[in-house]
């Protein structure tokens, strides 16, 4: 690693598009006391944001975005860490209130790190990202409420990069997934990657004064909100446990309290950024038994530093198909 590197920069919430510089050095990165030379990091639709300047992703100034990072130890103030350690980082507000992964060098505190996972290279570890590991915490929300193995398990905005890997995740756990996509030309992949059947997002976008639909779900994993959530919710099966995780489609959820209290409905929420340790390295643990390379690979495309700007684009337009990896020494 050079003391100079390169790497996306925004400087101010005035102008909070970020731009490619070729200048940066440690001084222009937050305090941490672990260096890491990165390897690889990810887009997620958190990034897209804020790659755009939007949704006040970025929260503190100068700084460098990219909510995941994979790489290795250079330099390390910490017992926990050593130079030449593997290591990935995704969450505790990096590339939000503390400079980020798409740099090829990050500045970090140890306790947001965990050890790369044996079984995933860092290129592997960012095909997952923060993607992955929340589609993760979602299956352990469903084990936990014991949903019976075997059983169906809906998933929206399928062809995202949570929905591609929870796909992936709920068949290897021995659930039935069924995906909910906007792109019927994603049929194959989504059938590849081990959903049983795919279903027309448009089965959950129209808007009924019903309560409640016909009780058909036993659980779901929802990457959409809004509208879809509100579906959802309506056609949960009795005592149904929904996870929702995103919103994608809107932030919005027009609901009636009917599936709750007439059906036991149980809407439990996910959040990946401030799980504590001990609970991220269980998920990562869970991914190493569950996620076979191949079908990483099959979900992963990886692009150069300088195409961020237009996988934001895509992924804000709901156009990226499974996970980016951004290999940023490229
Ligand atoms: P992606 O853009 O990769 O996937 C989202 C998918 O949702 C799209 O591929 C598309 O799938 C579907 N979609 C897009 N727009 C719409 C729309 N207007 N209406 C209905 N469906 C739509 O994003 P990610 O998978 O990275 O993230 C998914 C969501 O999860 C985001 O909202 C993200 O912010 C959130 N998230 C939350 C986390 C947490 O901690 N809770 C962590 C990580 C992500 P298709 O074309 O197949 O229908």
């Amino acid at each position: 690693m050079t003391d100079i590197f390169r790497g996306w920069y925004v400087t101010d919430a005035e102008a909070p598009v970020p731009t490619l510089r070729t200048d940066l050095t440690l001084d222009d990165l937050h305090e941490g006391d672990v260096v890491v030379d990165v390897a690889c990091s990810t887009v997620n639709y958190k990034d897209g944001l804020a790659m755009k300047g939007l949704g006040r992703i970025i929260r503190s100034f100068p700084s460098v975005p990219g909510i995941d990072l994979a790489g290795t130890v250079v330099d390390s103030a910490s017992e926990r860490f050593e130079p030449g350690d593997q290591v990935v980082l995704n969450g505790f507000g990096v590339g939000e209130s503390h400079s980020g992964g798409l740099a090829e060098c990050a500045r970090v505190k140890a306790d947001w790190l965990v050890p790369l996972p044996e079984a995933f290279t860092p290129l592997e570890a960012m095909a997952i990202g923060t993607a992955g590991y929340t589609a993760m915490l979602s299956l352990l929300q469903i084990e936990r409420e014991g949903v019976a193995g075997g059983a169906d398990v809906l998933v929206t905005g399928a062809g995202g990069g949570v929905g591609s890997i929870a796909i992936a995740l709920l068949a290897e756990a021995g659930f039935r997934p069924i995906a909910v996509s906007g792109r019927a030309e994603l049929e194959p992949y989504l059938r590849e990657l081990g959903a049983v059947d795919v279903v027309p997002r448009e089965t959950l976008t129209e808007t009924s004064k019903a309560p409640l639909g016909k009780a058909q779900w036993p659980a779901a994993i929802d990457t959409v909100g809004s509208t879809v959530l509100a579906n959802l919710l309506k056609t949960m099966a009795y005592e149904g446990v929904v996870c929702a995780c995103g919103l994608a489609g809107g932030a919005d959820l027009p609901t009636t309290v009917m599936p709750f209290i007439l059906r036991g409905v149980r809407l439990i929420g996910v959040e990946s950024v401030y799980q504590p340790m001990a609970q991220r390295e269980l998920a990562w643990r869970r991914l190493a038994e569950l996620l076979p390379n191949e079908r990483l690979a099959e979900i992963t495309r990886v692009v150069p530093l300088g195409e961020v700007p237009a996988i934001a684009d895509a992924i804000l337009k709901g156009q990226v198909r499974g996970r980016t990896v951004i290999d940023v020494k490229a």
